[in-house]
């Protein structure tokens, strides 16, 4: 059996550290707002080669706070990709806008650059763009559509940690950029947790005081606030966890890389990286027409398979207000997609068997 990502074996591969971790957070009898968050919010700030970090409570809280920080909400517009986790949408709705949606590029599954200006209104404030499965958008386009009118760009990098577009590290790339840290992510904690980064001091300083109540000062409340902290004992596993990161993404290029190298010749679409991208691999994402059938075969074989995701977000019966909507691009990417495992643990062996299966049950 092939599981398709082994949250177990990842984490476990650091468990003295993580229990050394548990147990500083524990015997030092402060939980909330400290030094772990600190500490973590300036490496995570570093790796991100941006000035701010804020520790949140997960990644659509990141996404929703950014918003709320700029000011976004009732009667504004924001662009999101047709075809991202439902999370990105809701971070929008959350806020009091109205999400509005722009196909992706077929090749890249990222939002598409020359589609952007046409669903831009008197009301549009933002584009969120997702680094959809390890790989940034397509930045430069964006920003430049962004900067003529006048509104800003907000990375969606919860699947992208360390993903680089022309060098550059993604999260500081935009105006600001939501993370998110599900046990799932590529750096996962041990339960929910995700960080804003930006450039942008105001924006951080706006941020870090919504998270905590609208509060500052403790007790004195300059604006109606949320609870969205991220915890200490989350902030140190995460310590933890991420000098490890660059290893893990390396195993993710090289799995993917043999994946690419030896499903050339099949039925499928294997996923395609642009030249200014380096993708981190959050999921290799193939497509195929018979996807059904096929994840089934593998299933039979021992080989677990993932759709991310199966039904896009304006056909989800909590959006029935753009359930009329015609999004042919990412109907048919939803239709055909299927993610093949890529565990940071996985064996050679392990995705040779992979490959083989794949092969053998070649529909
Ligand atoms: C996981 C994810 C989110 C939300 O992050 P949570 O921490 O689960 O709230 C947002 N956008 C994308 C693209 C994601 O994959």
């Amino acid at each position: 059996m092939i599981p398709f990502l082994d949250l177990k074996a990842i984490n476990l591969a650091h468990r003295d550290e993580l229990i050394n971790a548990f147990t500083r957070v524990l015997d030092s009898g402060w939980y909330v707002l400290g030094n772990e968050v600190k500490q973590f919010e300036a490496s995570f700030a570093d790796y991100c080669n941006a000035n701010h970090c804020v520790g949140v409570s997960n990644g659509l809280d990141a996404l929703h706070l950014i918003l709320r920080a700029y000011d976004i909400g009732a009667g504004d517009e924001v662009i999101v990709p047709s075809n991202t986790y439902i999370a990105t949408w809701l971070a929008a709705t959350y806020a009091g806008a109205t999400p509005v949606p722009v196909e992706p590029c077929i090749d890249t599954y990222n939002i598409d650059p020359s589609l952007i200006e046409a669903a831009i209104t008197p009301r549009t404030k933002a584009i969120i763009a997702v680094h959809l499965y390890g790989q940034p958008a397509d930045m430069d386009p964006i920003m430049a559509i962004a900067e003529k009118h006048g509104i800003k760009v907000i990375e969606d990098a919860a699947q992208a940690h360390g993903a680089l577009y022309k060098g550059r590290k993604v999260g500081g790339l935009g105006h600001a950029a939501g993370f998110s840290f599900y046990p799932g992510k590529n750096l996962g904690a041990i339960g929910d947790a995700g960080a804003v980064t930006t450039n942008d001091a105001e924006l951080a300083d706006k941020v870090r005081v919504l998270v905590n109540y609208g509060s500052k000062v403790k007790y004195h409340n300059e604006v109606q606030g949320f609870n969205c902290r991220l915890d200490e004992l989350q902030a140190a596993l995460l310590t933890v966890k991420l000098p490890h990161l660059d290893d893990e993404t390396q195993r993710r290029k090289a799995i993917a890389k043999q994946y690419t190298e030896a499903l050339q010749g099949l039925e499928v679409v294997l996923p395609q990286v642009m030249a200014a991208a380096e993708s981190v691999w959050h999921l290799y994402v193939i497509r195929c027409k018979n996807r059904d059938k096929l994840q089934q075969m593998l299933a039979e074989r021992g080989v677990s398979t993932m759709i991310h995701y199966p039904i896009p977000p304006h056909q989800q019966k909590a959006y029935s207000e753009f359930n009329h909507y015609n999004l042919p691009i990412s109907e048919k990417i939803h239709q055909q997609i299927l993610s093949l495992p890529i565990s940071p643990t996985m064996t050679d062996e392990d995705v040779l068997d992979v490959i083989s299966i794949l092969r053998e049950v070649q529909i």
